[in-house]
């Protein structure tokens, strides 16, 4: 018997969308867990992409700074298209492109899929600009508060692997942006997964970034505000993503390195930021 048994409850895998991960590798991992019979969902991003497309498209990427320093990329209209293209289009297909190739039955969806993540698109975001706020009213973005799990069972209970992106649907039907690791923690949630696993191009939370002996091994769930004070842009996500999956009852969240090989077992075993009540 292995000291870590498999698990029979779905696992929700997210892989950062940052230069440096290997898309090869986690889905060699993925192949390998599903032909074992572990209920895997992987949810996927797309940032380092779509600010390489947008800048070859003339459009450079904008970000936004809440006040409380969360940052998140201005979506108009024309930013949601470039969005859809990378995340919707280039990166789920060749994510589901791997994993066929691996012998998985995979199917990619967005958000909007029979409202597979869906939310309120904001009517206003607050900003602060050169040190003042404004707000941004032709914003495309919003929050999941909703899972279609019975779309995510009748494909898994049928053998197939959901792979998952961004864009999701708002309220109105509308394609939104929304964080791709928050949407993981709310999939994972909806799902009741044990462990969520967000994989990115650093080997977990590190309390001086980008010191890489510094990696905090664990963190719990009562001490994960204070954490936030050493994540820096867009990790904050990652921690308030942990924290809204904890309080949705999963048991481990997980932040670890998509750079090695076999990156999702390595983090079921703990190897990463292990974060738990
Ligand atoms: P992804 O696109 O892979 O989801 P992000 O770029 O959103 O990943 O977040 C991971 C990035 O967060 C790292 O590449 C790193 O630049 C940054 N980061 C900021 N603060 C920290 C920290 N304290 N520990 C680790 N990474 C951090």
């Amino acid at each position: 018997m292995s000291d870590h048994p498999l698990p029979t409850k779905p696992l929700v895998v997210k892989v950062g969308g940052s230069a440096g991960i290997n898309y090869d590798l986690v889905c060699d991992d993925a192949a390998a867990l599903v032909r074992q019979g572990v209920p895997l969902v992987l949810v996927h991003g797309g940032s380092h992409e779509t600010n390489v497309l947008s800048e070859r498209l003339g459009k450079p990427p904008r970000m936004l700074t809440s006040p409380q320093g969360f940052t998140s990329r201005y979506t108009d209209a024309e930013t949601l298209d470039i969005f859809a293209m990378v995340y919707a289009g280039k990166l789920n297909t060749r994510i589901v492109e791997r994993l066929q190739r691996r012998g998985v039955n995979a199917v990619g969806l967005s958000g909007l899929d029979g409202r597979l993540l869906e939310g309120p698109r904001k009517s206003s975001v607050r900003a602060v600009i050169d040190g003042r706020q404004v707000l941004v009213r032709d914003d495309y973005t919003g929050k999941v508060e909703r899972v279609n799990t019975h779309l995510l069972r009748l494909l898994m209970d049928n053998g197939y692997t959901p792979v998952i992106s961004p864009p999701a649907c708002s309220t109105e039907g509308e394609a939104i942006n929304v964080d791709g690791d928050r949407a993981a923690a709310m999939i994972a949630a909806a799902i009741g997964a044990e462990q969520l696993i967000i994989l990115s191009n650093v080997p977990g939370l590190l309390r001086a970034f980008p010191d890489e002996s510094t990696l905090i091994s664990h963190i719990r769930y009562a001490e994960l505000e204070s954490a936030l004070s050493f994540a820096e842009g867009r990790m904050k996500k990652k921690v308030l993503g942990a924290s809204e999956a904890i309080a949705g009852g999963v048991r481990q969240v997980i932040f670890a390195d998509a750079r090695i090989p076999q990156p999702i077992t390595n983090a079921m075993q703990g190897r990463g930021t292990v974060i738990a009540l």
